[in-house]
């Protein structure tokens, strides 16, 4: 049972329009850790999606109309709410979601980073004068809102992935219209108790829960009121969105997919190595877009390397989210945990070895062992594909034009990491490396301040720091004869 210091953050309602809904129907969710139940939540179709957008397209006008300065007020002050009430949200957080509740704390307070950056931000949204093309010419540019935005967002990080586009959505003075994943509305309403009780104004943010994803999101892409969408997800559903929108050319954000190389050089700090290693393969139990999928290791320090990773997997405690000590949670569903058994089968059907892990543990119907496996090839689909789960897939290399050609042959190109410590290898790999994001020398690259996004199929946009306010403004050209 979940236990609260202020009860009221669970909310099962959706938020339209500035009122608390119910609808005739619920969804169920559920903890993965133990199938107990966390609640049952409203369930709204694409008539619940419709009714927000137009409370948002109503209220767009007024906001925008707000000063930058009493814009960032309101978001300031709900980035206050969401940090006094940080424990109570992890709490939700780990109950929906599985994740460790020292990771679910560390996720509340990077969400609440990027309202807190994006209301400074508000205020520096600068346009710009040109000088004239003619004697009695002067050029303005402004920078205006785009309207309504419709956002959709995974389970993996149902608070930070929602902070990360409403914050400049409402800094910038759009609206916003958002719709959860249905394994984790709870994050989502929480911080739209916050947002009220912060005075957001009625429709600026809305929250819509609901169980027909396909539903919900073909009316955020294809209603014309809406002017953007933003997307966090998998590549396959990026696409349909970006069809949908392509009926009113509407605007599109996307972050998607990831398939990240991690790549030790012979010269690299191998102890520094394996730190950034663990946190980028094994956090939220290898269930994150910038996860390390393919680790390449030169064959000089190949089997160092493997074995102090294999060792290391003794200190991962696998167990229930809400425990302190916890540092492996379960996967988030059955079909998470088939996907993660069908890569390691195709593995080691195909001559992988299993160093330490492999199989599922006995904590609980949906907790797979942290993973170390050797000897993986180019033709195994832990390969090609994201594994969305704890396993270590290692490579052995030789060269390092050999390990940069394998670790751009991916349609993917969102995160990527090397370890080394050659001055002109770092710049020479770093520059040739087709991502969006390049770790060097750590395993941690998430930051309110940097910006964060995917080249080639990993997506479109770029969120967070000066450029994510961005995708959310239009540029106006005025062309004035003086
Ligand atoms: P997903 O299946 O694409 O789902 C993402 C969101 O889209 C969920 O809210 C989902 O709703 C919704 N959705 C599913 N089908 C839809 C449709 N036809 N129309 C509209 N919405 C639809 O992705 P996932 O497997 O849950 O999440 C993991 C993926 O997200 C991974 O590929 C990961 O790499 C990516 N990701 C990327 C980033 C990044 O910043 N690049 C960050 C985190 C995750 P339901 O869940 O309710 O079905």
């Amino acid at each position: 049972m979940l236990k609260l210091n202020d009860p009221t953050l669970l909310e099962t309602r959706s938020f339209i329009g500035g009122v608390w809904e119910n609808s005739k129907n619920t969804f169920d969710v559920v903890n993965p850790a133990d199938g107990n139940l966390v609640a049952k939540v409203a369930d709204f179709g694409k008539t619940g999606v419709r009714k927000a957008i137009d409370a948002a397209y109503a209220a767009q006008k007024d906001w925008a109309a707000y000063t930058a300065k009493e814009r960032a007020d309101i978001l300031l002050k709900w980035h206050d709410l969401i940090l006094e009430n940080q424990e109570d949200m992890a709490q939700i957080l780990t109950a929906e979601m599985g994740k460790p509740i020292t990771e679910a704390r560390g996720e509340i307070g990077y969400g609440a980073s990027f309202i807190r950056w994006f209301a400074e931000e508000a205020r520096r949204i600068d346009g710009d004068i040109i000088p004239g093309h003619q004697r009695d010419k002067r050029i303005l540019v402004l920078k205006q809102p785009i309207g309504v935005v419709g956002s959709i967002t995974p389970w993996n990080f149902p608070n930070a992935m929602i902070a990360r586009k409403v914050a400049p959505a409402l800094a910038s003075g759009c609206t916003f219209v958002g719709r959860p994943a249905e394994l984790t509305p709870l994050s989502a309403t929480v911080m739209a108790v916050l947002a009220e009780r912060a005075g957001i104004p009625k429709g600026v943010l809305n929250i819509v829960t609901g169980s027909d994803a396909a539903e919900m999101g073909k009316e955020l892409c294809e209603n014309t009121k809406v002017q953007k969408i933003t997307f966090t997800g998998s590549t396959r559903v990026g696409s349909i969105l970006m069809q949908q929108c392509a009926g009113d050319i509407k605007k599109l954000s996307l972050e998607l997919g990831g398939n990240a190389p991690f790549i030790v050089f012979d010269d690299a700090d191998i102890d520094k190595a394996i730190e950034g290693c663990l946190i980028s393969k094994f956090r939220n139990a290898g269930q994150t877009c910038v996860c390390a999928n393919r680790i390449y290791v030169q064959s000089a320090v190949y089997d160092k390397f493997a074995k102090k990773l294999a060792d290391a997997m003794s200190d991962l405690k696998i167990g229930h989210g809400s425990e302190d000590t916890t540092k492996i949670g379960p996967l988030i569903s059955k079909t998470g945990l088939a996907k993660v058994e069908d890569h390691l089968s195709d593995a080691t059907s195909k001559g992988a070895k299993v160093l330490t892990g492999g199989k599922r543990s006995d904590k609980g119907e949906l907790f797979f062992e942290p993973t170390v496996l050797a000897d993986v090839t180019n033709d195994m689909k832990i390969t090609r594909e994201e594994t969305f789960g704890p396993i270590a897939p290692l490579y052995k290399f030789e060269t390092e034009d050999e390990v940069i050609e394998r670790a751009n042959d991916t349609e993917f190109g969102l995160a990527c990491y090397f370890y080394s410590n050659d001055l002109s290898r770092v710049w020479k790999v770093t520059e040739a490396l087709e991502y969006g994001i390049v770790g060097v020398n750590t395993g941690l690259i998430s930051s309110t301040e940097g910006p964060f996004g995917g080249v080639k199929q990993s997506g479109l946009g770029r969120e967070g720091s000066k450029y994510g306010i961005d995708d959310f403004l239009e540029l106006k050209y005025v062309c004035m004869s003086v």
